[in-house]
C-alpha cells in the first residue's frame, strides 16, 4: 500500500502542466570549475525564466564559490573585472550594474540557489552568455545563453 502512494504521487508530480518545465532549467556546478550546461535557450513564451544553480561539490564558497551571472556576451569581460573588485562581500558582482542581467547569490558545495531572468529584457539574435564571477573561473566556467522561438 505505502508503495502504491508514493507511485501515485510520483504520478502527479510527471503530469504538472508542460509550460512549467519548460520556463526553469537547473544547471550544476562542480568542484572542477565545470558548469554541466555549455547553452541554455530560453523560450520566448515564458515571462520569466528560472535558472536553480546546484553546486555538486564539496568545497566552500570561500575557495570554490560558483554563482550565475548573466549579460550580453560583448559585456562579461567588464561585468567579471568589475565584480571582482567588488569582492567577496558583494558576491562578485557589481551593485545595480546595469549590464547584469541576473545574478545568482554565490553558494558553495553542497548549496543550491535560483535566479529569475527576466526574459522582456532578451533581445532575439542578441548572444548572451552566463558565467561565474567567482575570481578566476569565469574563463572556463560560462556558456551562451538565447532567445529561443
Ligand atoms: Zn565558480
Amino acid at each position: 500500500m505505502k508503495r502504491k502512494l508514493s507511485v501515485l504521487a510520483l504520478l502527479a508530480a510527471i503530469s504538472m502542466p508542460a509550460w512549467a518545465g519548460e520556463c526553469e532549467v537547473t544547471i550544476e556546478g562542480n568542484d572542477a570549475l565545470q558548469f554541466n550546461l555549455k547553452s541554455i535557450v530560453v523560450p520566448k513564451a515564458c515571462d520569466r525564466f528560472n535558472v536553480t544553480l546546484e553546486h555538486t561539490g564539496k568545497l566552500g564558497r570561500q575557495v570554490m564559490g560558483h554563482n550565475f551571472v548573466l549579460g550580453l556576451t560583448a559585456d562579461q569581460m567588464a561585468i567579471n573585472a568589475d565584480g571582482m573588485q567588488a569582492g567577496a562581500a558583494s558576491d562578485y558582482v557589481k551593485a545595480d550594474d546595469p549590464r547584469v542581467i541576473a545574478a545568482s547569490k554565490l553558494i558553495g558545495g553542497g548549496e543550491s540557489t535560483t535566479v529569475e531572468i527576466p526574459v522582456g529584457k532578451l533581445e532575439a539574435g542578441a548572444s548572451y552568455t552566463y558565467f561565474c564571477s567567482f575570481p578566476g573561473h569565469a574563463a572556463v566556467m560560462k556558456g551562451t545563453l538565447e532567445l529561443g522561438g
